[in-house]
């Protein structure tokens, strides 16, 4: 599936520069253009792949280059002022040849906090194409402001995308570890696995190899009823095929002659489904109740079966509940893994959210209370208690 993505702020900026690394390395081909928007000159500057053209800094009257300090309200604005410099990047994008949008920030700052649902509701406007957003939540440990950030952004962005691809850092932070080699660790992670779901409707279609390969529009019906989505991988090595050919051996029968192999092959995808299904997800919820799915194995072709990609479906429908599960294999002859991607869509089930949202209250209240009290509080500082003293002017 051929996407338009557009990084939003800094950890948007930096995760679409990951998908242009992963696309370089893998030849996925899931990025035909990339865009990367942001307040901070700084962050475009750090950026490594990403089109010099194609890097937009927004707001240069209000905040001189320099960011917007965490403050959604301003990364808002400022990106409704400045819609038309972003337009004008976006109208370099062949959009007649991607199938979809899609839009990365980090919920917890200000610029893409603010910026990406502002975004959404202007592409999803002018544009048919399904707009998508990928949503980062910040650390526990990141401190209340970043959280009521994200929940604020988290309510507008689910409600002007299609579909909301999240992922909590939370759930994936090591302790002990610098931010910075935990964010690199953290993007490949979101990289791998999106790179698989959305790699996996790149595939040509047709032939006796790609007899039930995953198509784009599997992946957009799976998105399409829109909500909140979450992914779940696992992986297991394998031997790749020698000369990265599958065709041959397909043709020759080697790994269907021998029934064990078969087996063999049908009992690690039905393992791996269940492992990726009740493994960690990118954000971390009850997988009960999720409204569709679409189960991707991907690997060299000798190692995937339609029976086992049939029976993790299968399995996958008694564990959500749902009627809508889609399956389909991803070949990659010379990979040295066979993996199990997992998107479980319109899940419902998510108390990570509704304890953000809680902390976000909170923080909430708090800072209009310190707010109320700032005048009074000054005052007591600054004034002497007996009022002898009198100001200059
Ligand atoms: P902005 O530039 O104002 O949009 O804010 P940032 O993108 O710098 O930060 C927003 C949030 O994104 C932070 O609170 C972190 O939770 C998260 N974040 C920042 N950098 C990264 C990154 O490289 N990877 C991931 N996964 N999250 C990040």
């Amino acid at each position: 599936m051929k996407l338009a993505m557009i990084g939003f702020g800094q950890a948007g900026g930096k995760i679409v520069d990951k998908f242009l690394e992963y696309d370089e390395r893998t030849g996925s081909g899931i990025v035909r253009s990339a865009v990367a928007v942001n307040t901070a000159k700084a962050d475009l500057l750090g950026l490594e792949r990403v089109p010099e053209d194609n890097r937009v800094l927004i707001g240069q009257a209000r905040v001189k280059g320099h960011g917007v300090g965490a403050d959604n309200e301003l990364g808002a604005e400022i990106a409704e002022e400045d819609i038309d410099e972003v337009q004008g990047a976006i109208d370099n994008i062949p959009v007649h040849e991607v199938d979809a949008f899609l839009i990365v920030a980090g919920l917890g700052g200000g610029t893409g906090s603010g910026g990406s649902p502002v975004l959404a509701k202007h592409l999803k406007r002018i544009y048919t194409e399904p707009v998508y957003g990928m949503g980062v939540l910040p650390g526990g440990d990141e401190g209340g402001i970043y959280t009521l950030n994200a929940a604020r952004s988290f309510q507008t962005f689910v409600r002007e995308v299609d579909n909301l691809l999240v992922f909590d850092n939370d759930a994936w932070r090591k302790s002990g570890e610098s931010v910075q080699g935990g964010y690199d660790e953290i993007n490949d992670e979101i990289v791998k696995r999106f790179g698989i779901l959305f790699g996996a409707g790149e595939v040509e279609q047709g032939g006796a190899v790609a007899e039930s390969v995953v198509d784009s529009s599997e992946i957009i019906n799976t998105l399409a009823g829109g909500g909140v989505s979450t992914v779940g991988y696992a992986a297991e090595e394998v031997e790749p095929e020698e000369g990265g050919g599958g065709l041959l051996s397909r043709f020759k029968g080697d790994d269907t002659d021998d029934g064990m192999d078969t087996a063999n092959t049908t009992n690690r995808i039905t393992s791996l489904v269940r492992k990726a299904a009740l493994g960690r997800l990118t954000l971390p919820c009850e997988i009960d109740g999720a409204e569709r799915a679409l189960l991707v194995l991907s690997g060299p072709p000798k190692h995937l079966n339609r029976k086992g990609i049939e029976r993790g479906r299968k399995w996958l429908e008694e564990q959500t509940g749902s009627m809508e599960v889609r399956g389909g294999d991803y070949p990659v002859p010379e990979s040295g893994y066979v993996a199990s991607v997992i998107l479980l869509s319109g899940v419902h089930n998510v108390p990570r959210i509704k304890e953000l949202q809680q902390v976000a209250i909170e923080a909430q209240d708090n800072i209009d209370e310190i707010r109320q009290e700032s005048k009074a509080n000054l005052e007591e500082l600054v004034e002497d208690d007996d009022d002898e003293l009198d100001p200059l002017f």
